[in-house]
C-alpha cells in the first residue's frame, strides 16, 4: 500500500491518502509532486513529464511498451560509448525486438557507412541489418539522390559519407588532409571546381583552414547547395577530454560562407519525412537519446514518445535544471540507462 504522498498544486499544497493518490495517478508527477496531466492520453501517456519509468508500477510500464510500435535508438551514449556497449542496452533493444517492435537505429556520427553500422551494432551484441541504420552519412545521400543532384560534391567530411554518395552515383571530393601551406591566402578562382554543385558538412578530424576557404568560396554562388550532417556541439564524454563535434565546423563554415545549412540529422525532422515511407505512425513510435537538445528535440518535433536515458551528454544535474527551469524539449520519460527497462518487465 502506498503512504500518503504530500503534492502541490498551483502553489498550495495538500496531502493525499493512498486511494485518492491511486485514483489521480492519471493527473499527478509523482517524482516532482506538482499536478500535471501526464497519463491522461494513452499515445502520449508520459507527455513531457520527465517521469522515472522506475517509479511506475507494472501497468504502466505495460501500458508504456504497449504504447509503440517502432522503436528509434540514438547510438553513441545510449547504446554504446566509443567501442564499448553500455551494460544491458544490447538486451534492451532485442527485448524490443522480441516484442515486435519494428527497431531503428538513427545516429548523426557521419563517419561510417550503414554496413560498417550494422557490423559494429552485431559485434557488440545487438540484432541488427544495415536497411535499420539511419546514419547521416546515409540521409545526405538518400537527399541528394532524391532532389535529382547530378554535379560534384566538395565534402568536408569523412569516407562514411563519400562512400554513401558513391553508392548512389553521386561525385565528390574533399576528404582527407588539405595542409595549410605559407602561401594558404593564394588561392585563386581557377583553383574552384566549376563542377560543384553542393558542399557537405560533416564530422571531418582534418578540418583546415584551406577547407573553410573553399567551403565558402563554393557557397558563394547562392545555387551551391549547403547541407551539414549535423549540429552536436561534443561527442559523449568518457572522461575530461572534450571532442568537438561536427556541430563546430557547420558553424565555422556558416560564419564565413555567411549562409546557414539545411541540417539533415537530429533534430532536423528529415529522418520522419524519410520514415513516412514505410507508413509508420508518429504517435506510436518511441524516440530513445542521451541528448536533449538533439534527440529529445527531434522526439518532440516529430510527435514521437521519448525516452531520456542518462549515460550519455545530458547529465542528470543538467535535467534537474531544465525541469526546474521548464525549459523543454523535457522529455516524457526517463531510465538512469536503457538495460534498466528490463528489470521492469516480466520475464
Ligand atoms: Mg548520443
Amino acid at each position: 500500500m502506498c503512504a500518503a504522498v504530500a503534492v502541490e498544486c498551483e502553489s498550495v499544497p495538500v496531502t493525499l491518502p493512498p486511494g485518492e493518490l491511486l485514483e489521480l495517478l492519471g493527473w499527478i508527477d509523482i517524482r516532482s509532486k506538482t499536478c500535471k496531466p501526464v497519463l491522461k492520453n494513452a499515445k502520449k501517456m508520459f507527455k513531457s513529464a520527465v517521469f522515472n519509468l522506475q517509479e511506475a508500477n507494472a501497468d504502466q510500464v505495460q501500458e508504456f511498451l504497449n504504447s509503440f510500435d517502432t522503436v528509434l535508438s540514438d547510438c553513441d551514449g545510449v547504446l554504446w560509448i566509443n567501442n564499448t556497449a553500455i551494460p544491458g542496452s544490447p538486451e534492451a533493444m532485442n527485448y524490443f525486438r522480441k516484442m515486435g517492435k519494428r527497431i531503428f537505429f538513427v545516429t548523426n556520427n557521419s563517419t561510417k557507412v550503414r554496413s560498417d553500422f550494422a557490423l559494429k551494432a552485431q559485434e557488440l551484441g545487438f540484432i541488427a541489418e544495415p536497411e535499420e541504420i539511419l546514419s547521416t552519412a546515409y540521409l545526405v545521400a538518400h537527399y541528394l539522390k532524391g532532389i535529382g543532384f547530378t554535379k560534384k560534391v566538395y565534402l568536408v567530411g569523412s569516407n562514411g559519407i563519400g562512400d554513401e554518395l558513391k553508392a548512389v552515383g553521386i561525385r565528390h571530393f574533399g576528404v582527407g588532409p588539405d595542409q595549410v601551406k605559407t602561401d594558404f591566402k593564394s588561392m585563386s578562382p581557377s583553383d574552384m571546381d566549376p563542377e560543384v554543385g553542393a558542399v557537405v558538412v560533416g564530422f571531418d578530424e582534418h578540418i583546415s583552414y584551406p577547407k573553410f576557404m573553399k567551403a565558402a568560396s563554393y557557397l558563394s554562388n547562392e545555387e551551391c547547395l549547403f547541407i551539414a550532417t549535423n549540429t552536436d556541439e561534443r561527442f559523449p564524454k568518457s572522461s575530461s577530454i572534450i571532442i568537438p563535434g561536427t556541430g563546430t565546423l557547420v558553424r565555422a563554415v556558416e560564419t564565413c560562407s555567411e549562409r546557414k545549412a539545411l541540417v539533415l540529422g537530429k533534430p532536423n525532422d528529415y529522418v520522419r519525412k524519410f520514415l513516412e515511407s514505410f507508413g509508420f505512425d508518429p504517435a506510436r513510435t518511441l524516440m530513445i537519446g542521451d541528448r536533449c537538445n538533439t534527440d529529445i528535440e527531434f522526439g518532440v518535433r516529430c510527435g514521437f514518445q521519448t525516452l531520456l536515458v542518462m549515460t550519455g551528454v545530458t547529465s542528470a544535474k543538467d535535467l534537474e535544471k531544465m525541469r526546474n527551469e521548464k525549459t523543454p524539449p523535457l522529455p516524457d520519460v526517463v531510465l538512469p540507462k536503457l538495460g534498466d527497462i528490463l528489470n521492469l518487465t516480466p520475464s
